[in-house]
């Protein structure tokens, strides 16, 4: 039967770091990132992005190169159309990307969530990029947020919730190109708003959806919504390749030998390195608790 001491010890299991006692949400101002490996990812960003905001306008043989159309039922991958009779090849499909993923996540972590994931990207790597440009490194961003609502911080918010919403405009009106293809987008922006009211509100819906997600939720996508964030803890086991504060190797540290250990105590040294990692990847910190 596990002493007492050991149940405090793995207490940290049983909360995240971007949530008090009470329930309520942190706030998470990372550090502003630099480096060899942020200068890799702020590369291969770049190329990913434009690859998203170019493929609905790329055609192949008369097909766009990627199309999701769920209304009518018609998908198109690399100029090749699949109709719902395809749907084995999609179920196929699937089956073994569902294994590759899991295989993937075993062994090497989530390089997805760092690399790849357009949420990290547009966070990262866009949205971020702005507040770190307006507002300044965290210390900054902390103090903006503190202080009351004179000239500076208005002029400063406003600035960067206009060039945030336009991103989002922007970032939604892609994602519909990638629903019902360019060609319907342009018609939508261009006709009369009476003639395509229906996909000016999705337009509408999308945009405000993504400015929602990437100004307010945040890092709350991975540890709350997302389907693979949520499935990390069984993703993963103790040899994956991840970045994540090893508790068993790290605690008990020298110091705290010669004192008993106490509940509280616990808690402020798991809730510092937590805070450590948050500053610098806060995609991840749902994860860094796992040893
Ligand atoms: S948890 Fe999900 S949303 Fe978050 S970075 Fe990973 S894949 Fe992307």
């Amino acid at each position: 039967m596990a002493n007492v001491d050991d149940l405090y010890e793995d207490e940290f299991r049983d909360s995240i770091s971007t949530v008090d006692e009470d329930g309520k949400r942190i706030w998470v101002y990372p550090k502003k990132p630099k480096g060899f490996f942020h200068k890799w990812r702020l590369v291969l960003s770049i190329f990913l992005l434009v690859l998203l905001f170019a493929a609905p306008h790329i055609n192949i043989g008369g097909q766009p190169l990627v199309l999701i159309g769920i209304l009518e039922r018609k998908f198109v991958l690399f100029g090749q159309v699949f109709w719902p009779q395809d749907l084995y090849i999609f179920a196929f499909t699937m089956i073994l990307l569902i294994v590759f993923i899991i295989l993937f996540t075993v062994v090497f972590g989530r390089i997805f969530c760092g690399w790849i994931c357009p949420q990290t990207i547009f966070m990262e790597f866009v949205f971020r990029k702005i507040e770190y440009w307006i507002e300044g490194d965290w210390t900054h961003q902390k103090k903006l947020n503190k202080q009351p609502w004179n000239r500076e911080k208005i002029f400063k918010k406003t600035a960067k919730h206009s060039i945030f919403l336009l991103i989002s405009f922007l970032i939604g009106n892609t994602f519909l190109a990638y629903i019902i293809g360019a060609d319907e987008l342009w018609k939508i922006q261009t006709d009369p708003l009476t003639a395509h009211l229906g996909g000016f509100i999705a337009m509408i819906v999308f945009s405000l959806v993504f400015y929602g997600v990437f100004a307010f939720l945040r890092e709350q996508v991975c540890t709350t919504i997302c389907p693979y964030g949520r499935l990390q803890g069984v993703l993963l086991d103790k040899d994956s390749i991840i970045v994540a504060y090893d508790h068993k190797r790290g605690e008990p540290r020298g110091r705290f030998k010669k004192m008993k250990f106490e509940r509280k105590k616990i808690k402020e040294i798991v809730s510092i390195v937590n805070n450590v990692f948050m500053f610098v990847l806060p995609e991840l910190t749902s994860e860094m608790e796992l040893n």
